[in-house]
């Protein structure tokens, strides 16, 4: 719940778009299509707005293995949260075609 007063849209996530995995274990977390970006993402379980390092690794790999499926041509990690800063969420962003491919240990070096 937020303390805004307002429902938190990732807490109450509306299965209104795809939903790829809900996970319990390790820890509750769920991967479905953004319905304002149309590409993946993760959401945390939990009304946190940072995941710790494991919970971190744990949703990219996660995420990764939606990504790769859904788009050969690779993805990126976007973790600027812009709607909902307080709750944490990541998109995997399809690369354009004029981007050399990234690796996807990009996302942790800047993760600094
Ligand atoms: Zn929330
Ligand atoms: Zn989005």
């Amino acid at each position: 719940m937020s303390t805004s007063g307002k429902p938190c849209e990732l807490c109450e996530l509306a299965a209104t778009t795809h939903w790829y995995a809900q996970r319990v274990e390790p820890f509750p977390f769920t991967i479905l299509d953004c319905d304002s970006c149309d590409v993946p993402m993760v959401v945390l379980g939990a009304h946190r707005a940072r995941p710790d390092a494991d919970e971190r690794a744990v949703m990219q790999q996660a995420l990764a293995e939606v990504a790769d499926a859904r788009s050969a041509a690779g993805s990126f990690f976007d973790d600027h949260m812009r709607k909902i800063p307080e709750h944490y969420h990541w998109h995997a962003r399809t690369l354009p075609a004029w981007l050399p491919r990234l690796r996807r240990e990009r996302s942790k070096e800047d993760d600094r």
